[in-house]
C-alpha cells in the first residue's frame, strides 16, 4: 500500500515534469528557434533538439513548419479576423461570460487550420515560404507521419498504464497525450485575455500572472512588442525561466548564438528598462 502511494506521487511528479519539459522544448525549439530565429545552432544540436521535441510531444507533435506558419500569422494579424487563434473572435456578446465553450471552439478551429496549413489548403500555407532552418527531410517525413502519431500515442498510453498503481491516474492521460496543443491553447487564450500590459500595441496581448509556470510563454504582451527577443520577461518583477535557465547557459556554452535582431531587441529592452519611472526610495 505504502509503495503504491509513493509510486502514485512519483507518477504525478513525472506527469508534471513531462509537461514542463515538453513546454520547454515547445518554446525553446519550435517557437523561439524555428519560428522567430532568435538564435542559431549547429546542425547536430538542431537534430538533437528536434528529436527531443518529437519524443516529448509524442502523439501531439507540432510539425515545425506548420507551427511556424500558424504562429507567424498570429503575429502578423494578431487579434484581427485573420488571426488563426484569437480569443476575441470567440468572445461574442453571447459567449463573453462563458469560458470553456469559446476556448474549446478556438482549440478545435486551430486544429482544423493547422491541418489545412499542413495539407497546403489554407491561405497561410503559402504566405511565409519554406524555412530550411530545420532541413532534415528524412526525420521530418517520419515525425510528421500518421504512423508516428499512432505509434507514439500507443507508447505513451502503454507506458502510463504500466506505471500507474491506481486507475484514477488515467485522468492525467489526456493532458500527457495532448501536451503541445493544450499549451498552445492556454498561452493563446489567457495571454490575450487576462493580465496587464507593459506596451500599448494594437492587439489584446497581455502579460498573464503565473507566466513563469508556463516557461515565460504567457508574457504575450512583451513578446508581441519584442518578438525577436529571447527574454520574454522584461518588465519589473518578471522572470522568464527559459531565458535565464536554458538560453543563457546554452549561450555561455556556445551551443547557441544570438541573432543580430535578438541582440538589437535585448538592447532596446535595456533602454526601455532604463527609462522606466523609478519608485520613490523609502
Ligand atoms: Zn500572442
Ligand atoms: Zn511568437
Amino acid at each position: 500500500m505504502t509503495h503504491e502511494i509513493i509510486l502514485a506521487f512519483l507518477c504525478v511528479f513525472g506527469a508534471v515534469l513531462h509537461w514542463q519539459l515538453s513546454l520547454a522544448l515547445h518554446t525553446f525549439f519550435l517557437h523561439r528557434y524555428h519560428t522567430h530565429g532568435q538564435f542559431s545552432m549547429s546542425v547536430y544540436w538542431q537534430r538533437f533538439f528536434y528529436i527531443l521535441t518529437f519524443l516529448l510531444q509524442g502523439p501531439a507533435f507540432l510539425k515545425p513548419e506548420t507551427y511556424r506558419k500558424l504562429h507567424l500569422a498570429h503575429h502578423e494579424f494578431s487579434d484581427t479576423e485573420y488571426d488563426p487563434h484569437s480569443p476575441s473572435n470567440y468572445l461574442t456578446s453571447s459567449t463573453k461570460h462563458k469560458f470553456w465553450k469559446p476556448l474549446f471552439a478556438m482549440m478545435l478551429d486551430t486544429k482544423k487550420i493547422f491541418e489545412e496549413i499542413q495539407a497546403n489548403k489554407h491561405w497561410i500555407s503559402g504566405r511565409y515560404g519554406k524555412k530550411i532552418a530545420i532541413d532534415w527531410k528524412g526525420f521530418e517525413t517520419v515525425s510528421n507521419s500518421k504512423e508516428a502519431t499512432l505509434l507514439m500515442g500507443a507508447l505513451y498510453i502503454l507506458l502510463w498504464c504500466l506505471v500507474i498503481p491506481y486507475w484514477i491516474l488515467l485522468v492525467f492521460l489526456p493532458i500527457i497525450l495532448l501536451n503541445g496543443p493544450l499549451q498552445g491553447a492556454i498561452v493563446n487564450w489567457f495571454g490575450h485575455v487576462k493580465g496587464t500590459r507593459n506596451f500599448d500595441i494594437p492587439d489584446n496581448s497581455k502579460n498573464t500572472p503565473g507566466a513563469p509556470l508556463m516557461n515565460g510563454e504567457l508574457y504575450q504582451n512583451n513578446h508581441h512588442q519584442f518578438p525577436e527577443s529571447p527574454n520574454l520577461g522584461c518588465g519589473p518583477g518578471e522572470f522568464d525561466p527559459i531565458y535565464h535557465l536554458m538560453i543563457r547557459p546554452l549561450l555561455m556554452l556556445r551551443i547557441i548564438h544570438l541573432s543580430q535582431k535578438a541582440k538589437d531587441e535585448l538592447n532596446a529592452i535595456k533602454t526601455w528598462q532604463a527609462n522606466l519611472p523609478k519608485s520613490p526610495s523609502a
